[in-house]
């Protein structure tokens, strides 16, 4: 007998599993559409030159690996605020914003979540249905409440934005809403710009507190600053909000573990007493963050043709992903004889398309086809070339039927 007989066997993570399943298929047809990670057209894991480049730099400067403090490195620090908000925003020039490094968007959320379990024990969290995955996961562990709030809808394929607002409205005052940033995962459907201004009212008039993910900053559109809109007009507007940022996707950093947690305050005191808390929750729980992906972000922003550098591999990553979009809808309108509306795959942004194939037709996917998908029906376009494309629709026009 062993003393852990009383654990049970987890189920595997619903994202990560289909990678192990994915791994597991002897099919030269197999196709990983599950986890979110970019690939080239020969569909490998890609390493942006500009990575690279500075990892070089930072080798022949030798650094030291000394620890860093709690908060983390203050160069990375200062350019993730900056490039989510713009440097030149009143938030960052008044010092309102408290910024700490954290591990990746995951670790960022998970200390956001332990802030709001310590300091607003009576809140909930209001959560997209649906949403990534991982969410629930988080803040069940942090032992935060959380309820859904309606956003898509199966009969359009679209944002069920009616449903949202109800949702949101009918929440206690002072609940958090966790908002993505841009690009919705699973989804791919973001609100427009007219909409978020009214969810910016909405949670104004109800004191809720915004909360948002972002994960693809640059990656959606091509652009940081399109991509950061719905996080500067609610900042614009003076609310006190949170960030959670992640460098996984628009630096192909997943397994470095970088990104941040920011609070926007309404002063520069509770800014600095928000950080001094944030700390704190981070210092018995990991310590401090680690220093490589940190540096090679504070490199990158801190040099101006480095930063273009940057720019010009995020569009090509987001022009790819656009373009294996566009073809995926050519190839399913060219074979598909039933007269269904697929113009919906060409209104999703970023990394994920959002086909509403039910669990079933998902899992004939796989099982027929060799795709490799969340059950949910999304499949992660970076994980698409074109020379699949025919393919692929193939495969969700026979699942469909
Ligand atoms: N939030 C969303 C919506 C995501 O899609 C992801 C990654 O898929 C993350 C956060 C966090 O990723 P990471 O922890 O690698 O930064």
């Amino acid at each position: 007998a062993s003393r852990f007989d009383g654990i049970a066997m987890a189920p595997p993570d619903p994202i990560l599993g289909v990678s192990e399943a994915f791994k597991a298929d002897t099919s030269e047809l197999k196709l990983n559409l599950g986890v979110g990670a970019y690939r080239t057209e020969e569909l490998q894991p890609y390493v942006l030159n500009v990575v690279k480049k500075v990892e070089n730099l930072m080798l022949e400067r030798g650094e030291n690996k000394e620890y860093l403090p709690i908060e983390g490195l203050a160069a990375f620090n200062k350019v993730t605020a900056e490039l989510l908000f713009g440097a030149d925003n009143p938030v960052i020039k008044e010092q309102k914003v408290a910024t700490v490094q954290g591990l990746s968007g995951t670790g960022s959320l998970r200390l956001a979540a332990a802030l709001i379990e310590r300091y607003f024990p009576e809140a909930k969290v209001l959560i997209s249905s649906p949403t990534w995955g991982n969410h629930k996961n988080i803040f069940n562990d942090a032992r935060v409440p959380w309820s859904e709030y309606r956003y898509y809808d199966p009969k359009t394929v679209g944002l069920d934005f009616e449903g949202m607002i109800a949702d949101i409205k009918a929440a206690p005052e002072g609940s958090f809403v966790l908002l993505h940033g841009c690009a919705h995962n699973p989804t791919g459907i973001d609100p427009i710009p007219e909409q978020w201004e009214k969810i910016a009212d909405l949670i104004q008039e109800k004191n809720h507190i915004p909360f948002f993910d972002v994960a693809y900053q640059g990656f959606a559109s091509g652009s940081l600053d399109a991509d950061a809109a719905s996080v500067r007009l609610f900042a614009a507007r003076g609310m006190e909000l949170f960030v959670a940022q992640s460098y996984s996707k628009n630096l192909g950093l997943y397994s470095e573990r970088i990104g941040a947690m920011n609070v926007v305050c309404t002063s520069a005191g509770a800014a600095a007493r928000v950080k001094s808390q944030l700390k704190r929750i981070a210092r018995p729980m990991y310590s401090n963050p680690p220093i490589h992906g940190a540096r090679i972000v504070a490199n990158v922003v801190g040099d101006p043709a480095l930063f273009n550098e940057w720019k010009a591999e995020m569009e090509m990553m987001a022009g790819r992903i656009k373009n294996v979009r566009q073809k995926l809808y050519d190839s399913l309108c060219a074979k598909d004889k039933s007269g269904k509306d697929w113009s919906f795959i060409l209104e999703q942004i970023g990394m994920f398309s959002f086909t509403g194939l039910n669990q079933t037709q998902s899992e004939n996917m796989t099982n027929k086809w060799h795709v490799y998908m969340t059950k949910d029906g999304r499949i992660s376009l970076a994980g698409l070339s074109l020379a699949k494309c025919e393919y692929l629709a193939d495969a969700i026009i026979d699942s469909f039927h």
